[in-house]
């Protein structure tokens, strides 16, 4: 029995069980909410051995939860990382990192294109702290190698890209940066541990908008980066504490509860998502379909380091904006909302909504038109998502 509690178990096996132990709680299958801000810490020296660091404890929820360490521990054990914070939304962990692994005057290189509001951090980050940001789209060692500068202290990656579906070679990135002694952060977001595991490929930060795939029912802003033991610790200890975006035990809770079904959903998420690529690759009213392994270009990438493509399309209409706008209120069992990874089918579209904090040149520049639009794929029956798409392109007079 032993034996088994030990060895490293299936993602199937550990979103369920991971870090929790139901006879430390009266036996409770279902995991405790500890809905408390402070605790009790016994006498006054265990308070100052645990505000010393010197015992472990808790003492404060914005510093540490039963119910949210938890979540971090399972969410670690997800990604193969040694540990894992979370926080009160994506941008949460986000502003997080970076703030931690950047100083003033210092260098970052990002992928080509980025989530609206990470974009607009890193403007804020270049207005306050004079950091320079550089976008590359990795296509080889030799240009990322060039690209280095003595005071480069980041290497920040989405893949695939939000929107635009593009993906990089995270392996090639991480070797790199290794020999630079630079981590590489990565926003695993849309692939998820279900599809991709950067830290199995040599990067050292993941971080999650957990809104999304990873919560899967809609009800929860969240966020969650995971690394080194000795990097969360002190990211715990500083720009998580001090800035203060952590998880309330009651979000943290729902997300457990939605990570329990978390491989059965993204098994269906990845199956409709195809047929509804290949449906949109042969429609007469699509102009361009963006999709995980689509491009032969980066193909073998694709081989390499995802299962599957993910449940997120984006494709572009032939016509113009009026079209868009069409086609998008046509739809009805599709709902037209931002964010992604719910059971309900999701679309909008980034030039005006997700992505529009973006400069309308460099949007451009990024591969985001205005007759681009991100569908989500849901868990519905295909049919009926097929039969929506079918009754919103027929009203188009292309
Ligand atoms: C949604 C999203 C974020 C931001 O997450 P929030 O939970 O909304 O703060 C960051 N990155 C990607 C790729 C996203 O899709």
């Amino acid at each position: 029995m032993e034996g088994f509690l030990l060895k490293k178990k299936q993602l199937q096996t550990d979103m369920i069980h991971e870090a929790y132990d139901a006879n430390e709680h009266l036996g409770s299958i279902s995991i405790p909410i500890f809905q408390t801000s402070t605790f009790e810490m016994e006498t006054f020296e265990k308070g100052m051995n645990l505000f010393a660091g010197k015992e472990e404890g808790y003492t404060y929820s914005r510093l540490q939860n039963p119910t949210v360490e938890i979540l971090e521990k399972r969410m670690a054990t997800l990604e193969s990382a040694e540990a894992g914070l979370a926080f009160s939304s994506g941008m949460g962990a986000i502003s997080a990192v970076l703030m931690h692994v950047l100083k003033a005057n210092d260098h970052l290189i990002c992928s080509a294109s980025l989530y609206g509001s990470t974009y607009s951090l890193l403007e804020l980050l270049q207005e306050k702290m004079n950091i320079t940001v550089e976008f590359t789209n990795f296509s080889s060692q030799e240009e990322l190698s060039k690209m280095i500068q003595s005071n480069t202290s980041c290497i920040y990656i989405e893949t695939p890209v939000n929107p635009t579906m593009e993906i990089y070679d995270l392996e090639m990135i991480a070797q790199i940066a290794h020999t630079h002694n630079i981590p590489t952060v990565v926003d695993n977001t849309f692939a998820t541990p279900y599809i991709q595991r950067p830290i199995e490929l040599g990067c050292s930060i993941v971080v999650h908008s957990a809104t999304k795939f990873l919560n899967g029912h809609g009800d929860v802003v969240a966020g969650i980066a995971v690394g080194k033991k000795e990097m969360m610790d002190s990211i715990r200890k500083s720009t998580q504490r001090d800035i203060g975006a952590t998880l309330a035990p009651m979000s943290a809770w729902l997300l457990l509860r939605g990570l329990k079904t978390f491989s059965l959903r993204m098994e269906k998420h990845c199956e409709n998502a195809e047929k509804a690529a290949a449906f949109l690759q042969n429609h007469p009213l699509v102009e361009q379909v963006y999709f995980p392994g689509n491009d032969l270009a980066t193909k073998e990438v694709f081989k390499k380091q995802m299962k599957c493509a993910g449940g997120v399309i984006a494709f572009s209409i032939k016509g113009n904006i009026d079209d868009v706008h069409t086609f998008l209120n046509r739809l009805r069992l599709i709902k037209l909302a931002v964010s992604l990874g719910d059971a309900e089918s999701l679309i909008q579209h980034p030039a005006s909504m997700t992505h529009k904090q973006i400069p309308q040149e460099e949007r451009e520049e990024m591969g985001i038109s205005e007759t681009l639009v991100r569908f989500s794929v849901g868990l519905e029956a295909w049919t009926d998502i097929e039969a929506d798409l079918e009754e919103a392109f027929a009203g188009l007079s292309i």
